[in-house]
């Protein structure tokens, strides 16, 4: 095992990174913004050091400081989280160069999966299901109109290099393809440098269910059941549950044994996410992430298995803990992604927690770098914490929800709290009755 992580990453996450490595005995060392001198994880963790001024690209997104920290730090490996450098494989590349262990997938597979292209192609070839649209790149409006008369209308035209769900476009008909086109690919140049763009068919009321998977590296590999997170605003989850309600136990069998042998056939190494959208009783994938994903406490709560700790296992070289006939699913959680914005216009809202009390009991978990008297800095995403609720069956954990959704109390800035308290009693969540599209038009309606 590790002597000693350097955790390059904050907030909530970093403090969930900080207390698995606790919990081995490995050392960690925090890394911050001038911004972030008085965040949690910085006062938890054994040494920190000051990589930059507060914007992410001199700080979080800064190689050359985070390799100096690990110098000045000796830390033998790095923990990524989500976001920032999590899915950049020229870092995983230069930190193998400087014996740093990456804590997370080789280079090769992070740049296999990050170009969706790719991506498709690859599990396409490992047997997993996709979206019907072109093979590859398209480059012409007449091959775009073929493609999309062949596989039928609507299509979405989506960015090879996408995320974020930019650089995507409807087309009804072949009347729209040209503007589509055209549009996708000049805001995937201007965003992602790469106006690269393929066609997929559009599907109108799909569910986004994910599977989680690990891998050793070695060829093996198994499946934690999947997550719904069905319930988005602009392609940001809001609300994330496992099991899923549209999925039965011979579903979850099925696609779950479909990524997990992916997964092997890959020599996939550390956690993933296989993202579907699913829809008349079919998957599609859409994306391979290739780390820790913001909602997986989820599938911690009815699995019982903690990730990051796999994590730090299989890039260590002691391999995971557990097989697949071990892993069990029991009860039903839910994550809501607590925000600091302001719950109706959702405009951020930074600022200085005046008071603050989180929920607790039986089944109840907050994720989160916050506490009472903290300033929230107004430099990054606005995420300050995660409610989870654990409990025997989907009901049970919709009670468990209600009752702690009222006891959280943070004051002195916007959160989208209020927002949660409204969703956890509508009749369509109560039944589970929801897809991609479902936020959109019940907020549009609220206005
Ligand atoms: P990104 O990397 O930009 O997040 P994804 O491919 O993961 O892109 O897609 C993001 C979201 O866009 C999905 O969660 C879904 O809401 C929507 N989407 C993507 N592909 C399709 C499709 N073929 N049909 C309908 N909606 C889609």
């Amino acid at each position: 095992m590790f002597n000693k992580v350097l955790i390059a990453n904050r907030g909530e996450i970093a403090l969930r990174i900080l207390r698995a490595c606790k919990e081995l005995g490995i050392s960690t060392v925090a890394v911050h913004s001038t911004a972030d001198s008085e965040a949690m994880h910085v006062r938890l963790a054994d040494e920190s050091v000051c990589i930059g001024p507060p914007p992410s690209r001199d700080s979080y997104l800064n190689m050359h400081e985070l390799l100096a920290a690990c110098e000045i730090t000796g830390a033998d490996a790095i923990h990524p989280g989500y976001g920032f450098l999590s899915e950049n494989a020229k870092f995983a590349d230069v930190l193998d160069a400087h014996g740093i262990t990456f804590i997370g997938p080789s280079a090769e597979h992070i740049r296999i999966m990050g170009d969706k292209i790719e991506a498709k192609k690859t599990a396409k070839e490992l047997g997993i299901p996709v979206v019907p649209g072109s093979e590859g790149a398209v480059n012409t409006i007449a091959d775009a109109k073929k493609i999309a008369a062949d596989i039928g209308y609507p299509v979405l035209i989506k960015a090879a290099s996408g995320g974020g769900g930019r650089g995507m476009k409807v087309a009804q008909t072949e009347n729209d393809i040209g503007e589509a086109l055209q549009t996708a690919r000049s805001e995937a140049g201007a965003a992602f440098g790469d106006d690269a763009v393929y066609i997929e068919k559009y599907l109108a009321k799909p569910r986004h269910i994910e599977i989680q998977v690990l891998g050793d590296g070695k060829g093996g590999g198994i499946h934690l059941g999947e997550r719904d997170c069905s319930l988005q605003r602009r392609h940001q989850k809001v609300w994330e549950e496992a099991n899923s309600p549209a999925l039965n136990e011979e579903q979850r069998e099925k696609i779950g044994g479909i990524c997990a042998r992916a997964v092997q056939g890959l020599g996939y190494s550390g956690a993933g996410t296989v993202e579907f959208l699913y829809e008349n009783g079919e998957f599609y994938f859409i994306e391979m992430n290739t780390r820790l994903q913001v909602e997986h406490p989820v599938t911690e709560m009815i699995t019982r298995i903690d990730l990051v700790n796999e994590q730090l296992r299989i890039a260590s070289g002691s391999g995971m803990s557990v097989t697949q006939e071990e892993i069990a699913f029991t009860g039903h959680a839910i994550e809501c992604r607590i925000n600091a914005e302001h719950p109706v216009t959702f405009a951020p809202s930074p600022g200085k927690i005046a008071y603050y009390h989180p929920p607790g009991g039986l089944g109840v978990r907050v994720d989160s770098g916050v506490y009472q008297g903290y300033s929230i800095p107004p430099y990054y995403d606005s995420l300050i914490g995660k409610l989870i609720v654990h409990g025997r069956n989907r009901v049970e954990c919709l009670m468990r929800l209600r009752r702690a959704l009222d006891e959280f109390v943070v004051d002195g800035i916007n959160t989208t709290l209020p927002l949660f308290r409204e969703l956890v009693s509508n009749p369509d969540m109560l039944d589970g009755n929801y897809d991609i599209h479902w936020l959109e038009h019940y907020l549009a309606d609220r206005s």
